[in-house]
């Protein structure tokens, strides 16, 4: 009787770990959809100094020489036009 009971635990928590699994995975493909997406369907940047992408009006931009740049934070900005 004992046996039984500890094979339907077993059972029971491996159920439990693959329901636990599957929702970390849904959720993780939905971030990931999103991040694909750039949050609303916004165009994607390229930071010239770390390479980075991300959606325009997430960043900081900084016209150089006539040319505007687009960069991930102000310190990638500022990095970039001391390097010039
Ligand atoms: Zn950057």
């Amino acid at each position: 009787m004992t046996m039984v009971r500890l094979l339907w635990l077993l059972l029971i928590a491996f159920l439990v770990y693959k329901l636990i699994q599957s929702l970390r995975h849904l959720s993780g493909r939905r971030a990931a959809k999103a991040d694909h997406r750039g949050g609303q369907g916004e165009e994607l940047v390229r930071d010239p100094h770390c390479g980075a992408y991300f959606p325009q009006s997430e960043g900081v931009s900084a016209v150089i020489d006539g040319e505007k740049h687009h960069f991930c934070g102000p310190e990638c900005r500022d990095k970039f036009l001391h390097k010039k």
